[in-house]
């Protein structure tokens, strides 16, 4: 069977929980475990190195691809920025986290997707920044995360001409996909180039790397799809091609 590695969402130290009381708790969110397990794979969660950084190499080796999933805001320090609001201010321990990771995968030649957070911090990845917040930094922006409606929040998204999603999906120019993020791409990263669009304000919904192997994120999450919402993005030909790309290794 196929391994696929999935960066770890973090509850850190925390003295008030009941559970684990002070201690930090590696997590995935199920249903997306669900989504990609609908392949033929298993997804393996990968721990935070602790003191054998060095054995990072031969985890990546074991692993045939890497999903970064959706979680806590990535840090402005991070991308070289303060944080405009202390509630902003993100997570940087799994972003240096999940930085080793995608440098690691993509030295060994190995496919990555990102999922919502993932996209953010692939960009960061690349060199690039993001809106800390959409709605603070670019007031005319849609709302793309409603904590009320949570993945009931929806807005179309446009392929870019040419691009790969374009090819991906010939019949489709316009789709519908759930929004349940407050940050977003504002300077792209080196190397990537922007798939898809907000068509009510142009946000950046879509990046792929245009060299190398297989690396593509987005920012909406396919795992909260309702299959049977014929109006939503089936996501699964961008799930096969990722598994075909972690097929070729
Ligand atoms: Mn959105």
């Amino acid at each position: 069977m196929m391994h696929i590695g999935l960066s770890a969402c973090f509850f850190h130290r925390d003295p008030k929980r009941n559970l684990f009381k002070d201690k930090t708790l590696l997590y995935l969110e199920e249903s997306l475990a669900h989504w990609l397990m609908e392949e033929e794979i298993l997804t393996v969660l990968i721990p935070t190195p602790g003191k054998r950084k060095a054995h990072l190499k031969k985890i990546v080796a074991d692993l045939d691809g890497l999903v970064l999933q959706g979680g806590a805001d990535v840090s402005p320090e991070t991308y070289g920025e303060k944080p405009l609001k202390p509630e902003w201010s993100g997570d940087r321990i799994r972003d240096e986290y999940e930085i080793a990771l995608v440098k690691e995968f993509r030295r060994q030649k190995k496919p990555i997707l990102g999922i919502c957070r993932g996209a953010q911090l692939l960009n960061v990845a690349f060199g690039g920044t993001l809106y800390q917040d959409i709605n603070t930094q670019l007031p005319e922006a849609l709302v793309h995360r409603n904590w009320e409606i949570y993945d009931k929040n929806f807005h179309h998204v446009a392929f870019e001409p040419a691009s790969w999603l374009s090819k991906v999906f010939p019949k489709q120019k316009k789709v519908r996909v759930n929004s349940i993020h407050h940050q977003g791409v504002k300077d792209l990263g080196k190397g990537l180039s922007i798939e898809a669009r907000c068509t009510e304000d142009g946000m950046v919904e879509a990046i792929r790397a245009k060299k190398g192997p297989f690396l593509f994120a987005f920012q909406w999450h396919p795992e909260f799809h309702d299959p049977k919402d014929r109006n939503l993005l089936d996501c699964r030909p961008i799930l096969k091609s990722f598994i075909k790309a972690a097929e070729r290794q």
